[in-house]
C-alpha cells in the first residue's frame, strides 16, 4: 500500500533541489577558498575572500542578466552555459516549451482536420454562443440557410424564425430526438433539426431528410391503401360465411371448417381496422382537439370493461381520484386507453384484479392501470409499442389480439403530447401509466373553453 500521496513527481523535484544547491554551494566554497590563499599570499586573508566573494557576486550578476536575455528571446534557441543552477533551469525551461510547442502542434492539426471534415460535411453544422448567437458555420449551412458573413453573431432564433423550432429549441435537453421541420425556404423539402449542449454553448446540426419522408409517407400510404383494399372482398367474404354458417341444413362435417373461417376472418378484419386507425393516426398531423370529460370517459371505459371481463371474472375497481378534463380526441382516447384496460383483462390469469385510476400529479394528470396478471420481463418492455410485436404471440393470438393495440396507443398518446410508462416484474403483474401535461388539461370554468385549447 502507497502511503506516499504526494505528487508522483515530487521525490525527483526534491532531487535535483539538493544537486542544485551543492552546484552552487560548492562554487562558494571553492571561491572562499580561493579568496583565502591569495589573502594569505598578500598579507590579508579577510580582504582576500571579501574580494573573491564581490567577483563572484559580480559574475552571478552577469549570469542572471545573460538568463534573462537568453529568456527574451522566447525560448527559441537552446540555452548558453550560465554555471551552476541557471543552466540547469534554463535546460528545464527549453525543454518543457518545446514539449508545450509539440503539444500545441497537435492540437493545431486536430482542430485543423475536425474544421475541414466539418466544412466537408453535407449537414448543416453551426456553433451557438451561450446567447444563442451563431459563432461558426459550415459550408452546407451556408447553403442551406442562405447564410452570409453578415449573420455572425446573429440569433439563431432570428434566422429560423419558425414557432415550432423556437418550442423546440427553447426545451431541448441533450441528448434529444431532434425535430423534423417543413423547410421554411422551399416547402417541398424536409429538415432535421438536433441541438446538442456542451458547457455553455450548443451545436445545432441540420440536415435534409426529404427523402426520408417521402419514403415514409410512401410507406403509410402504401399500408393504407392496402388495408383499405382489402376491407371491401373480406367484408363480403365474411357475410357469405356467416350466411352460410346460418344455414340450418349445413353438414356437419363442414361446421369446424366455417367456425375456423368466421374466427379467422374475424381476425383479419380486426388487423384491417387497426391499420387504417394507425394510418389515420399517422397521417393527420393535428387532431380534431374537444372537450373530452375524463370521469365519465372513464367510467365509459369501466362498463365496456365489465362486458369483456365476463369470461374472466376479475375484480376491477375504477378510482377517480380527480375530476380533472384533458383537451383531445375522444374517439381516439377511448380506444387507447381501453386498449390498455383489455390488455390487462386479457394478461391475467382468471379471478385476478384489475385497478384503473385517475389523479391529479405535478404539472398534469396522471391515468393508470395496473394488474396482478403474467407480467412482461424487462427486456421485452422497450419494444411493446413496436408495430405487432408480441412476448407470446399464441397467447396473443388465442386471445384475440392483433399485436397492434400499444402501437395504437403510442401513436394517439404523441398526438395528445402524453407519454407512456410501463413498470412490470414477470409473474406479479404490470403498471401501465399515462401522464398527461398541463397544458391539456381542463380544470374549471368551461365556458371559456375555446380560450383554453391548445394550439
Ligand atoms: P396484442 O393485440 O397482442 O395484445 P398489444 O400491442 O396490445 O398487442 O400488446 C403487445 C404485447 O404486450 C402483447 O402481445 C403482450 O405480450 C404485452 N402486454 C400488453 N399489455 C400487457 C399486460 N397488461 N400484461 C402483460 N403483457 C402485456
Amino acid at each position: 500500500m502507497n502511503l506516499d500521496n504526494r505528487h508522483p513527481e515530487a521525490p525527483r523535484q526534491e532531487r535535483h533541489t539538493a544537486t542544485l544547491f551543492w552546484t552552487d554551494f560548492k562554487w562558494l566554497v571553492f571561491m572562499i577558498a580561493l579568496g583565502a590563499v591569495f589573502g594569505w599570499y598578500a598579507g590579508s586573508i579577510e580582504w582576500g575572500i571579501i574580494i573573491s566573494l564581490l567577483l563572484y557576486y559580480g559574475w552571478r550578476l552577469y549570469a542572471v542578466q545573460q538568463f534573462y536575455l537568453w529568456m527574451s528571446r522566447s525560448l527559441t534557441v537552446p540555452p548558453p552555459d550560465f554555471s551552476g543552477s541557471l543552466t540547469f533551469m534554463a535546460n528545464q525551461l527549453y525543454e518543457s516549451k518545446k514539449q508545450k510547442q509539440k503539444v500545441d502542434q497537435r492540437i493545431t492539426a486536430l482542430v485543423t482536420k475536425i474544421r475541414s471534415s466539418l466544412l466537408a460535411l453535407q449537414d448543416a453544422v453551426i456553433l451557438l454562443d451561450k446567447e444563442d448567437r451563431m459563432d461558426w458555420w459550415n459550408q452546407s449551412a451556408e447553403t442551406l440557410l442562405a447564410l452570409s458573413s453578415e449573420d455572425q453573431g446573429r440569433s439563431i432564433l432570428q434566422v429560423i424564425n419558425v414557432p415550432e423550432f423556437h418550442q423546440y429549441y427553447v426545451s431541448a435537453t441533450s441528448p434529444n430526438e431532434g425535430i423534423r421541420l417543413r423547410s421554411w425556404r422551399n416547402s417541398e423539402r424536409f429538415l432535421q433539426c438536433e441541438v446538442t449542449h456542451f458547457g455553455h454553448e450548443k451545436l445545432l446540426i441540420i440536415y435534409d431528410v426529404t427523402r426520408l419522408q417521402h419514403l415514409e409517407k410512401m410507406r403509410k400510404d402504401f399500408v393504407g391503401n392496402v388495408s383499405h383494399e382489402l376491407r371491401t372482398p373480406l367484408t363480403v367474404l365474411m357475410g357469405y360465411i356467416e350466411t352460410f354458417s346460418d344455414q340450418p341444413d349445413l353438414d356437419p362435417k363442414w361446421q369446424r371448417g366455417f367456425q375456423l373461417m368466421t374466427q379467422q376472418t374475424s381476425r383479419m378484419n380486426r388487423i384491417i381496422n387497426d391499420l387504417l386507425l394507425l394510418s389515420r393516426l399517422e397521417n393527420e398531423e393535428t387532431i380534431p382537439v374537444e372537450y373530452v370529460d375524463m370521469p365519465r370517459l372513464l367510467v365509459n371505459i369501466f362498463d365496456d370493461a365489465q362486458v369483456y371481463n365476463k369470461e374472466y371474472g376479475h375484480v376491477i375497481n375504477l378510482h377517480l381520484d380527480s375530476q380533472k378534463s384533458v383537451y383531445g380526441s375522444e374517439t381516439y382516447l377511448h380506444s387507447a386507453l381501453l386498449n390498455l384496460v383489455t390488455n390487462a383483462i386479457k394478461y391475467t390469469p382468471k379471478g385476478g384484479e384489475v385497478n384503473i385510476g385517475w389523479q391529479d400529479s405535478k404539472e398534469g394528470c396522471l391515468f393508470s392501470v395496473s394488474d396482478n396478471g403474467i407480467g412482461i420481463a424487462r427486456e421485452h418492455i422497450e419494444r411493446l409499442t413496436e408495430r405487432f410485436y408480441r412476448v407470446d404471440s399464441g397467447r396473443s393470438r388465442n386471445t384475440g389480439g392483433t399485436g397492434l393495440g400499444l402501437a395504437i396507443v403510442k401513436h394517439v398518446l404523441y398526438q395528445h403530447q402524453a407519454t407512456l410508462s410501463i413498470e412490470s416484474t414477470e409473474g406479479k403483474g404490470s403498471t401501465f401509466n399515462i401522464f398527461f401535461p398541463s397544458q391539456r388539461i381542463y380544470t374549471e370554468d368551461k365556458g371559456n373553453e375555446d380560450d383554453k385549447k391548445p394550439t
